[in-house]
């Protein structure tokens, strides 16, 4: 990922905040969101701590220092620490060091929310366990982008990271993750969303499927269909840039009504009309709340 500069949204003439001074900022860490895509699409308390802190950190330091710049935030000689995957056990201590003196460290991954599928956990998680203040500034995170456009159930939903790039790997996360009953985000490399789309179309072909690419970006797209036709649809071959994946939760399985009460009636007999309906919505794999309004119904009968 970049910093984005050759879009325009990444053009802002306007400043909000003139950064010439900078106010003291409270001693601890800030995991500071950044944009994915839009380089305006950063909180005006993030640039104030890109502006205070005492020391930046940041998985790529081009990155930030481009984004600061596009915000006219300046380095006023502080250096940006390189701080990400490959680098962090020998960059950690630095940072918790100048967080142990009550300096304030702002850390920015390369796009979106640090720590989401993204470096920053052990940093957080050292830096709390001494003793020093964590405070996550929220902002975006293509995750949450694409669900909110993706038209599927928000209510319940599961972010399940990258998927596995081996195939017998993939197919066995794929098999685990869509038998739960909720709403799936999945990030994948353009590469591999139709090796994704395959495989889940050969676990669950009517599963509703939503592509959201490059979000918040020029050529942001949304494309819909069941995991059958998407995995069938030529673009997903030559897919481009950024992709998230969001699947729909597990269709409801066709059961016949007869089979249904039968098993019921049989539960009901043995256990509380609860746990019957517990019993068998496992078996059938059906809505636990329909089995169980199932169940009342026939329980009201008798
Ligand atoms: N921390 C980031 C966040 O909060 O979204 C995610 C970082 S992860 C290393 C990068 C992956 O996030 C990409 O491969 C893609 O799946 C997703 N992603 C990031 N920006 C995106 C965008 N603008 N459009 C679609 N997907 C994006």
């Amino acid at each position: 990922m970049n910093a984005r500069n050759d879009r325009p949204e990444a053009e802002p003439a306007r400043r909000l905040t003139a950064h010439v001074e900078a106010p003291r900022l409270e001693g601890g860490l800030y995991l500071v969101a950044t944009p994915i895509g839009a380089a305006r699409d950063i909180t005006l308390r993030a640039l104030d701590v890109l502006n205070s802190a005492d020391m930046l950190a940041a998985e790529d330091t081009r990155v930030l220092r481009h984004l600061m710049d596009i915000h006219g935030i300046p380095l006023r000689g502080r250096r940006v620490l390189p701080y990400h995957d490959h680098n962090g056990n020998r960059a950690r201590p630095a940072l918790l060091a100048a967080l142990a003196e009550g300096a304030s460290v702002a850390y920015c991954s390369d796009a979106g929310t640090p720590l989401i599928a993204d470096p920053g956990y052990r940093l957080a998680l050292d830096a709390a366990e001494a003793g020093a203040r964590v405070n996550a500034l929220p902002g975006p995170s293509a995750s949450l982008v694409a669900l909110s456009l993706s038209g599927l159930p928000s209510d319940r939903f599961m972010f399940l990271g990258f998927p596995p790039s081996t195939a017998t790997a993939r197919q066995t996360f794929l098999k685990t993750w869509t038998a739960v009953d909720s709403t799936l985000i999945l990030y994948e490399s353009p590469r591999r969303v139709n090796r994704t789309l395959t495989d889940l179309a050969a676990i669950d072909p009517n599963r509703m499927t939503v592509i959201a690419r490059e979000l918040t970006k020029k050529f942001e797209e949304v494309i819909r269909g069941t995991a059958a036709e998407l995995a069938a649809d030529p673009r997903m071959s030559t897919l481009k840039g950024e992709v998230v994946m969001v699947l729909d939760r597990p269709s409801a399985v066709e059961v016949d009504d007869e089979k249904l009460c039968k098993m019921l009636e049989h539960y009901m007999a043995l256990m509380s009309v609860k746990d019957a309906a517990k019993e068998a919505s496992q078996q059938l794999g059906l809505p636990k709340r329909d089995v169980y309004q199932r169940a009342l119904e026939l329980a009201d009968k008798k």
